[in-house]
């Protein structure tokens, strides 16, 4: 299969035109052409020349994510399936001007993005991962989400997360790639600022992050403060125990200024416990993170469900009178994790029954 040209870094495609004994300017109009014009074809690159055109189109794939489906409404949060060239179904979600989350302002647009079919993690409370891990995302086909949202609600989008299905941290170098585009001036030119990965917790490359360059954001899937109750959802934490995560966290904490957000999803009376509360402000105080609780998302299937309002109120007053910055997702339209948590099963669900995008609210209330 020939490579995709929304893999490329600048500097590769420089590389690949000498190769071609193209000079390296070429590079910056092919750029120009793909992430600034967003045309969809070697052919539209109507100032390149013709044998240039075609020597493209025998080496590299122009790849483009076909839309199954969006659900929900325009100013609404809405979901998009698309299907990978292998067939395979992937989802982002847009919510269009999201209460300050994850860095960004209230008035701006957030993608939530896939990294991986399935995911090998399998947390018992998660839709993503029920049917195991498929395959890593390419990087175009990262960077495609954006490019393909972005087209189709005709706007500019500011602030992306990386929460939909799968883990990004298991799919580094591909994610890395990806974000390397999204970042670039000569790419989609989104500040690192605005780009939060989210992570259960591989620990190794939550150190690896760290050293790298760029200032992302770090959120971390805790939803347990202590080993007890974390190992009881979270099998990885068997593997790294909240010990050897917060070693990680502290250490991304040293080389980075941006402050690390916990993802706390409350579960009825698995870690909603008034007790689980004060360790979780002991642990955020300690690193000085923000912690978004997220009342859980019913997935069909598993027996979890959230804790009744009052639960979730004490919580998070048990949080804030630590003094610890802490929010309570209240919206069901605003309610990114939960709704990008469950892609996969959404996403059968949404091919197999007649929605219609009237009916199909991105997130089932709960
Ligand atoms: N694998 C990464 C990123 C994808 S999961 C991670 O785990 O961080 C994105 C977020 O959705 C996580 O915080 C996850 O715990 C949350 N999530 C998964 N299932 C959910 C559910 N049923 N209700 C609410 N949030 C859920
Ligand atoms: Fe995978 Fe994240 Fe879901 Fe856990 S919460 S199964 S790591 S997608």
């Amino acid at each position: 299969m020939k490579p995709s040209i929304k893999s490329l870094l600048l500097d590769e495609l420089i590389e690949e035109l000498w190769q071609l004994n193209e000079p390296p300017y070429r590079a910056n109009q092919i750029a120009t052409w793909i992430y600034r014009k967003r045309v969809r074809s070697f052919d539209s690159m109507s100032d390149l020349p013709r044998p240039l055109r075609q020597k493209l189109k025998t080496k590299f794939a122009y790849t483009d994510l076909e839309i199954v489906r969006i659900l929900g409404g325009k100013d609404a949060t809405r979901k998009f399936l698309f299907r990978l060239s292998d067939g395979n179904l992937i989802e982002s979600v847009l919510i269009p001007a999201s209460p300050a989350l994850y860095g960004s302002r209230s008035d701006r647009r957030t993608i939530c993005v896939s990294t991986q079919v399935g995911c090998a993690y399998g947390c018992k409370f998660c839709a993503s991962g029920l049917d195991g891990w498929k395959r890593n995302l390419s990087a175009d086909e990262i960077v495609d989400q954006i490019i393909a949202v972005e087209q189709e609600a005709g706007e500019r989008l500011d602030n992306i997360v990386f929460m939909g299905m799968g883990e990004p941290l298991a799919n580094y170098e591909n994610l890395l790639r990806a974000i390397s585009i999204l970042n670039a001036p000569w790419g989609i030119g989104i500040g690192a600022r605005h780009i939060t990965v989210s992570t259960s917790g591989l620990v190794p490359q939550i150190r690896k992050l760290a050293d790298q360059p760029l200032q992302i954001r770090l959120a971390v899937s805790l939803h347990g403060a202590t080993d007890a109750v974390r190992s009881q959802i979270m099998p990885i934490n068997r593997k790294y125990n909240v010990e050897a995560l917060f070693d990680a966290c502290r250490y991304y904490n040293s080389r980075k200024k941006q402050r690390i957000t916990f993802e706390y999803i409350l579960i009825e009376n698995v870690n909603d416990s008034v007790d689980q509360a004060h360790a979780l402000a002991k642990r955020a105080r300690d690193l000085e993170a923000k912690v978004n609780l997220i009342p859980y998302n019913t997935v069909d299937g598993l027996e979890w469900t959230r804790p009744p309002r009052p639960q979730q109120e004490r919580f998070l007053a048990v949080l804030r009178n630590a003094g610890v910055t802490a929010t309570l997702r209240r919206e069901k339209g605003h309610n990114i994790a939960a709704a990008c948590g469950q892609l996969r099963l959404q996403t059968e669900r949404a091919l197999t029954a007649d929605f219609s995008p009237t009916t199909a609210g991105p997130i089932r209330a709960a």
